[in-house]
């Protein structure tokens, strides 16, 4: 079998798609970014809210995400290699799912050596430590006895739970201030030195950008993924010739 030339092929970043099948037109252009530009990447690394709620893995028997586990088992079949980090939407998707779709599940945070740099992995949820109730509310629902009394329960009654705590989690978004729910650049800092990163890369504000951060004891540039819009994908690459944006639009 003659040896895949991996080397130029890059590594491409997305986040905060937050697929439903309420939106046909978000699916389409995701499912058209699996089956065109994520071909040639050596691997796909999907940062979290993959999908806009996730009630559990016994919900695959829904078409709409059969579906989508198919065409990312297609992708990951294709020989890229998909890896995948729960989001605060997503955070249900257990190992069922990954298998249904090919993909890794990636604890949060996760570093890897990508192009020769160590890359700090994370949602970016974890980071917005100035919102005291909601970093208490994750660390309650990221419990394991919270999260297998919630699993137990039946799957119509855990879809409408989760309703209910987006309509609770909009109403308490408004009244907050645009800096409580950023990230905290003491976080940031921490996360950088700790893992020893010169690159983080997060989703989840929903801001995309680049940002150059000079820590106590080292220095970090952090790209912040975008959210997925019907009309453009915010997607990242990285290779040996650097890091760039690339933007997919139907
Ligand atoms: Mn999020």
């Amino acid at each position: 079998m003659p040896m895949a030339k991996t080397g130029a092929r890059p590594t491409l970043f997305v986040s905060d798609i937050h697929l439903s099948a309420h939106d046909a037109e978000l699916t389409e252009l995701f499912l058209s970014f699996l089956a065109g530009p994520a071909r040639s990447a050596a691997s796909l690394i999907i940062l979290g809210d993959l999908f806009d709620a996730w009630a559990g893995d016994d919900d695959l028997a829904a078409p709409f995400n059969a579906g989508i586990a198919r065409a990312l088992r297609a992708l990951a079949e294709s020989g890229t290699d998909v890896a995948l980090m729960h989001g605060n939407r997503d955070f249900l998707i257990g190992d069922d799912f990954a298998r249904a779709a090919g993909v890794t599940l990636l604890p949060d945070p996760s570093v890897r050596e990508i192009a020769g740099q160590r890359v700090l992995l994370s949602h970016g949820d974890g980071f917005c430590t100035n919102d005291l109730d909601y970093q208490r509310f994750r660390a309650e629902i990221r419990k394991p006895s919270w999260k297998e009394a919630f699993l137990h329960k039946p799957l119509s009654e855990r879809k409408q739970m989760i309703a209910k705590l987006r309509a609770q989690s909009e109403y308490e978004k408004k009244k907050k201030r645009a800096a409580t729910m950023d990230v905290s650049l003491a976080s940031v800092c921490e996360a950088c030195c700790t893992y020893r990163a010169t690159i983080l890369v997060h989703g989840h504000i929903h801001r995309a950008g680049r940002f150059h951060h000079v820590c106590h004891e080292s220095e970090c540039t952090r790209w912040v993924l975008g959210a997925w819009s019907s009309s453009q994908g915010s997607v990242l690459a990285a290779d040996d010739q650097g890091w760039r944006w690339l933007s997919t639009s139907p």
